[in-house]
C-alpha cells in the first residue's frame, strides 16, 4: 500500500521540492495550502487543498477523507526582520496554527509528524558550529515561534505515547531543482542568494550588504547555505525512519561549512558574470553572527549524504531557476 502523506505549504519553496521527492518515491501526496506565498503550478504531484490551517473544518474534513499516514508541516511565515516588525503575526502563523493542525491530527489518530524548523532557534550560539543539545535561545520572533512548536511536540509525544515526530532544523537552504521547474518564488525577495541573482538580473539596483562590523573574518555574518534537493531526501529519510517506527527526535539539516556574506556576493557575481552594484549598510536587525551546522547527526542517525554540497552549484541553479521563463 502506498503511503499517504499530507504536506502543508506543499506549494512553497521547501514544500514544493518535498512534494517532487515524495512523488517520485511513489508516495500518495496531498498538498495543503493558503497560497499566501505559494504557487499552484509548483505542485507538481498530488492534489492541491486551497485552505488556512486556522479553518478547522476544511483540515478536518481533509483529513478524514484522506487519511494519511503521516503530516509534513512546512506552512509558515518565514521571514526574520518582519517577524521583528509582527510579531503577532508570526506567532499566529507558526505557533498557534500548528497547535491547529495537531488538534485536528488527534482527533484522526495521526500520529507521525514531520515538523520544518530553523536554525534560528539556537540565536547567538556560543560555538561556531552547532549541535542539536546548543541551548535555544532563539533572538528574533520567528526562531522563537518555531522554538515553541518544538516544545508543543516535544511535549505532544510525551504525554500521548503513540505521537511521534521529527523536527529538521534548517540552516539556510537556497538553489533550486534542475527539472522541476520550481524555485524559490516569493513575491518579495529577502533572502541574500535571491536578492544577488535578482540584483544582478536588474530587478534592484544595489544588492545591500547589512553589518560589516560583525565579529566574523570579513565582518560580515557566516551562514551555512544547503541546497534544496539535499534538504529534500533529508525529509524522505526522516519520513521513512518514522514511517520504519524511529523515535521521536530533532536534527539539524545543514552542511558543516559556512560561507561570509561577501563570499556569497564574489559567487553571485562569478556565476551571473555581472559586476553589479552593493552598498554596505548597517546591521539588520535579529542577526546572529554566523550559524553553521553541526550535522553529524542526520549523517549517522538517518544516514543523509548531500549531492550538492557546493556553492557555486547552489548560486549556479538558483541562477538558472531566476533567469528561467517562469510559469504564473
Ligand atoms: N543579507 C544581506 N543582504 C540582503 C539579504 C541578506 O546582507 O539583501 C544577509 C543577512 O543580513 C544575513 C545573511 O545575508 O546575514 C543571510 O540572510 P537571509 O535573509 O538570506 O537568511 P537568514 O539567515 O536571515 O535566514
Amino acid at each position: 500500500m502506498k503511503k499517504r502523506i499530507i504536506v502543508t505549504g506543499g506549494a512553497g519553496y521547501i514544500g514544493s521540492h518535498v512534494v517532487k521527492a515524495l512523488g517520485e518515491r511513489g508516495y500518495d501526496v496531498l498538498t495543503y495550502d493558503n497560497l499566501s506565498t505559494g504557487n499552484r503550478w509548483a505542485v507538481l504531484h498530488g492534489d492541491l487543498v486551497v485552505a488556512d490551517l486556522s479553518d478547522s473544518a476544511t483540515l478536518e474534513r481533509v483529513i478524514r477523507g484522506f487519511r494519511p499516514d503521516a503530516v509534513m508541516h512546512f506552512a509558515a511565515s518565514i521571514v526574520v526582520p518582519e517577524s521583528v516588525r509582527e510579531p503577532l503575526r508570526y506567532y499566529r502563523n507558526n505557533t498557534v496554527n500548528a497547535i491547529h493542525l495537531l488538534e485536528a491530527l488527534q482527533k484522526f489518530g495521526v500520529n507521525t509528524f514531520i515538523f520544518s524548523s530553523t536554525a534560528a532557534v539556537y540565536g547567538i550560539p556560543g560555538t561556531m558550529l552547532v549541535n542539536e543539545n546548543t541551548p535555544l535561545h532563539p533572538i528574533n520572533p520567528y526562531g522563537s515561534s518555531k522554538m515553541m512548536t518544538e516544545y508543543i511536540l516535544k511535549d505532544l509525544s510525551v504525554a500521548l505515547g503513540d505521537f511521534r515526530y521529527v523536527s529538521l532544523r534548517y540552516f539556510n537552504v537556497a538553489g533550486a531543482d534542475r527539472e522541476g521547474g520550481i524555485g524559490q518564488a516569493y513575491k518579495e525577495a529577502t533572502h541574500l542568494i535571491t536578492r544577488a541573482l535578482k540584483t544582478a538580473k536588474g530587478e534592484f539596483q544595489k544588492l545591500q550588504i547589512f553589518g560589516t562590523d560583525y565579529p566574523t573574518p570579513d565582518g560580515t555574518c557566516i551562514r551555512d547555505y544547503l541546497h534544496v534537493d539535499d534538504l529534500a531526501e533529508a525529509h524522505i529519510l526522516a519520513l521513512q525512519y518514522l514511517l520504519d517506527g524511529g523515535r521521536s527526535d530533532v536534527f539539524n539539516c545543514g552542511y558543516g561549512r559556512g560561507y561570509s556574506v561577501r563570499e556569497v556576493v564574489g559567487m553571485a557575481r562569478k556565476v551571473t558574470g555581472m559586476d553589479f552594484s552593493v552598498e554596505e549598510t548597517a546591521r539588520r536587525e535579529g542577526d546572529p553572527p554566523a550559524l553553521v551546522a553541526d550535522s553529524s547527526k542526520i549523517r549517522e542517525k538517518l544516514g543523509w549524504r548531500p549531492q550538492y554540497d557546493n556553492l557555486e552549484y547552489i548560486v549556479k541553479t538558483a541562477w538558472e531557476w531566476e533567469t528561467a521563463k517562469r510559469k504564473t
